[in-house]
């Protein structure tokens, strides 16, 4: 194959790759940009594929970044189906699978991640699906006509939003969690109480602490969910939601510091000369989690790391990432909107009633804000992302009392240390 070279370029046509791609152009960037993807689709939005694009309200169209012309109008060559399978980051090369060379003068690397799979027998079975890709998604709409029995497995996000869709359309939903409430990696025990009830509510029969030995399959195709009690729930669908792992391989084999993601610096500066890092597969040194190295899978932190590598490419004056983190999943009349990052929390603040379906949760570390989930309540995200920034110290009392405007609750006086 012919080599071919960019002055940047674009491992991943997923959220992070396309937004850096976009802000390349709206910085008037005007060198040749390649985007390589290993999917047959121009990017589009991740989150609707266990959400409306799921449950068929939004059609495809409705769910891409930009309109399908739109990378050959800004003159950004889009290489899809492809994978890049090798990294040169003496040469500045990169290598897809079917042997082209690409040379690059600035690498962006978008990858993202893989779900992670079953390991147990059976966990290939047909029928056994994650939700990561459109095709994911494809999948599992195509086979809905014929299936009856459903087991999710992940009582995450993408697990629950799962759960919801699948329930609305009448299948009778299992949802196993291995720990003892849902979500329990992203938030505190009350929304996961709060979710769990609502599930319930909805005739999810979602079982905690619920410990799964492997896939059983007829003639290929899965048939059920064994326990470790030996008990068989029967399934024709099987949906797996139990997280990623970060597609770093090619990066880490050319010699990049990192793991479970590939490690960055403030710039999202990966250790390689000349490559970049963003989004899903970076592992950042985060404010928001007290400076812990960690990787955020969210749409905002994909377009924010992205919009910030590009600045630092173009030589604009920019600070080390600290961009406000959010995030937001719905699930049946539910809009859940979070601000800032839980993690290491050691006291949480209920604002409203949960038997009104709206809600708050504050969290709070050493008496200050870290992060707020709030269910059907717009106002308390809208005026407490200031809060989460400013790290307020907010008198608890008052914090409690709804009928107060999060921005009006006084902040009260830092003790002197
Ligand atoms: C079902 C679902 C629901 C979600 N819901 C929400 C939500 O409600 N809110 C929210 O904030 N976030 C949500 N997320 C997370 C959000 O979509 C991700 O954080 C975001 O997509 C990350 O962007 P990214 O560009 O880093 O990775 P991706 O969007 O995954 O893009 C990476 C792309 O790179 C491709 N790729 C991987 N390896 C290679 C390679 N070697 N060569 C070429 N291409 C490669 C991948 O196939 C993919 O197309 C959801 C995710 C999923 C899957």
């Amino acid at each position: 194959m012919r080599p071919v070279d960019f002055d940047i370029l674009i491992v991943g046509a997923g959220h992070a790759g396309a937004q850096a791609a976009i802000t390349l152009r709206q910085l008037k960037y005007a060198g040749t940009i390649g985007m390589i993807g290993d999917e047959p689709d121009v990017p589009y939005e991740r989150p609707p594929l266990s959400k409306d694009y799921m449950s068929g309200d939004k059609p495809f169209e409705r769910i891409l970044i930009r309109p399908e012309t739109f990378w050959a109008e800004r003159g950004i060559s889009m290489v899809l189906n492809q994978r890049v399978t090798q990294v040169d980051a003496q040469a500045h090369r990169v290598t897809t699978g079917d042997g082209t060379s690409y040379g690059y003068g600035k690498l962006i690397w978008a990858a993202g991640g893989s779900p992670r799979l079953l390991s147990c027998n059976g966990g290939m079975a047909k029928g056994v699906h994650a939700v990561r890709r459109r095709s994911d998604a494809d999948a599992i709409m195509a086979r809905l006509g014929t299936v009856r029995d459903v087991v999710i497995i992940g009582g995450g996000y993408i697990g629950l939003e799962a759960a919801a869709v699948l329930s609305k359309f009448g299948k009778h939903v299992v949802l196993l969690e291995a720990q003892d409430r849902v979500l329990a990696r992203v938030a505190g025990p009350e929304l996961s109480a709060f979710y769990e009830a609502e599930h319930r509510a909805h005739g999810v029969d979602l079982r905690t602490g619920a410990r799964m030995d492997c896939i059983e399959e007829r003639d290929g195709h899965v048939v059920g969910v064994r326990m470790e009690d030996a008990s068989i729930l029967p399934a024709d669908l099987v949906i797996v939601g139990i997280g990623i792992i970060a597609e770093v391989g090619p990066l880490i084999a050319a010699g990049a510091l990192g793991a479970n993601g590939v490690d960055v610096d403030g710039y999202c500066r990966t250790t390689l000369p000349d490559v970049y890092a963003v989004g899903d597969c970076a592992t950042h040194a985060n404010g928001f989690a007290g400076g812990a190295k960690i990787r955020v899978e969210s749409v905002q932190n994909a377009n924010d790391q992205a919009k910030l590598a590009v600045q630092h490419i173009l030589g604009q004056e920019v600070g080390e990432y600290d961009a406000l983190p959010w995030f937001w999943s719905n699930q049946y009349d539910l809009k859940l909107q979070t601000v800032g990052l839980s993690t290491g929390y050691d006291q949480t603040i209920l604002r409203g009633d949960i038997a009104s379906r709206s809600f708050s949760v504050v969290y709070l570390k050493d008496g200050r804000v870290i992060a707020i989930d709030c269910v059907n309540a717009v106002k308390d995200y809208a005026q407490g992302r200031a809060h989460v920034l400013a790290r307020s110290m907010l008198d608890p009392a008052l914090l409690a009392d709804a009928s107060i405007a999060l921005k009006d609750v006084p902040t009260v006086a830092v003790p002197a240390s």
